[in-house]
């Protein structure tokens, strides 16, 4: 049994959570590409984006040039309540995998809302707030975000309007209590509170709905009701902005305890808790001051980095949203069934696209029961018991530590845990009962999607 020098969980003391964000695309030399306008193909301006999303948002959204950004004091008092997250030392887990491999996780699952996106909705719903706004709307596909946007509302006094995938609404009715609990509204998607709601309904009667179709009737919400906007809960810049509080507080722990990371790893849906964690290790990275191996993990039936194409594509399926530049299975690949929610998104990042097409980090995907084998060994040795998003972290880290014990190296293994499962007993329960299906898109299938791309030069 290797020596506790190191503490099982280190924390940092509470006036050292970060006072600020760090903003990755200040030291890109390959910017993101910028959102496009669908019509016209240019750039999106400040005040096209208005009608949809606030204004400080925008500001963050668009700004690929400043380093830091402070953190409000409102802000930094609600984080107080839920940070700094301990970062944990894998002990029993090397132990079980018989490495010399050190293994950390920082954990996100320390909060009601279960996973890292409160510390986004927090400061999404603040500077609604701090616009005036009557409230916002969103859309939730699995439950993880509406509840930590409907948490981040009723502390500000915000209405809060949660379009709900019609099939969890249905089929997660405890997310939807939650989010109830904390004030917001939650509607199944397709409704008929909206025009595209009830296009959709009236063409594909009886649908069960897709994110795609609730991004759709959020945006015609927020910006067809005065004092609305619309909030995201990834894939845009200003979402990895307020996640890089898990990556600086990851590093300063480190820090603090002698250690340096040689590889990191986490899951990879729309790219927030990753482009987060990641942080301030690619920014050494990028300033050729250090160098890390990173690993994304995607889920091999919704593989948008590993198996998708650099592209325009629309972010969402009624096309309404703005064009990104992503690395994308097509904005109307719907997965098969899986059972990471928050990992069913088609496309990426812009930011992380960029990083991953220029050669900065790699991608590795997992298949569904290969990364519910991982999580129930962790929570048997480690005693947390992962959301089946996180748990494709858990997966990739348990190959890396492998490898180390095949070769002997004593590296440093750095993952997040981005939350907790105790609302995925559903397809625990099907793992269990093994009839988990592993499907997996072939070539054709993938190329059907692609040929429907917007074609943008
Ligand atoms: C939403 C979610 C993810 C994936 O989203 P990213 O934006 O890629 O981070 C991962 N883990 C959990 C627990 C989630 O709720």
């Amino acid at each position: 049994m290797k020596d506790r020098t190191i503490p099982y969980k280190t924390y940092l003391e509470f006036n050292e959570i970060p006072k600020q964000w760090y903003n990755l695309r200040a030291d890109m030399k390959n910017k993101p590409a910028p959102l496009l306008n669908p019509g016209t193909h240019q750039p999106m301006k400040a005040e096209e984006l208005a009608p949809v999303f606030c204004e400080d948002l925008i500001k963050q959204e668009l700004d690929n040039d400043t380093p830091y950004f402070d953190i409000p004091e409102e802000i930094y008092k609600f984080y107080q309540m839920f940070r700094p997250s301990p970062l944990v030392r894998a002990y029993f887990l090397e132990e079980k995998l018989g490495t010399p491999a050190k293994i950390y996780y920082k954990f996100e699952g320390n909060n009601t809302s279960g996973s890292h996106k409160l510390n986004s909705a927090v400061a999404q719903a603040y500077y609604a707030k701090k616009q005036g706004l009557k409230g916002v709307t969103t859309e939730t596909g699995a439950g993880q975000w509406g509840t930590a946007l409907s948490m981040a509302c009723s502390f500000f006094g915000l209405d809060c309007k949660v379009y709900m995938v019609k099939v969890s609404y249905e089929q997660k009715p405890f997310r939807r209590e939650v989010m109830r609990t904390y004030g917001a509204s939650v509607v199944p998607s397709p409704s008929n509170d909206t025009n595209i709601g009830r296009k959709i309904n009236a063409e594909h009667p009886g649908t069960t709905g897709s994110l795609g179709c609730a991004i759709s009737e959020a945006v015609e919400v927020a910006t067809s009701t005065p004092g609305y906007r619309y909030v995201l809960g990834s894939v845009l810049n200003q979402v990895l902005l307020h996640q890089s509080i898990i990556g600086l507080e990851t590093k300063a722990a480190l820090d603090k305890l002698g250690e340096k990371a040689d590889i990191i790893i986490g899951c990879a849906g729309g790219g927030s808790n990753l482009g987060g964690l990641i942080a301030p290790f690619m920014g050494e990275k990028l300033r050729g001051e250090a160098d890390y191996k990173i690993i994304a993990v995607e889920p091999a039936s919704c593989p948008s980095l590993t198996r998708g194409v650099y592209a325009y594509d629309f972010c969402d399926t009624g096309m309404v949203c703005p064009l990104a530049k992503m690395y994308t299975l097509g904005s109307d690949f719907i997965p098969a069934p899986n059972h990471a929610g928050g990992l069913r998104y088609h496309g990426m990042s812009s930011i992380l696209s960029q990083l991953y097409d220029d050669g900065l980090m790699e991608a590795v995907s997992a298949k569904q029961t290969d990364v519910f084998e991982a999580a129930e060994l962790f929570a048997r040795v480690e005693g947390i018991l992962p959301a089946p998003e996180s748990s494709h972290a858990i997966k990739a880290t348990i190959d890396e530590a492998l490898k180390c014990k095949e070769t002997g190296e004593e590296k440093t293994i750095v993952f997040g845990l981005t939350g907790t499962g105790y609302f995925d007993m559903v397809a625990y329960e099907k793992f269990h009962d093994g009839k988990m299906d592993d499907y997996i898109p072939t070539d054709e299938e993938l190329a059907v999607y692609r040929a429907r791309l917007p074609k943008v030069d």
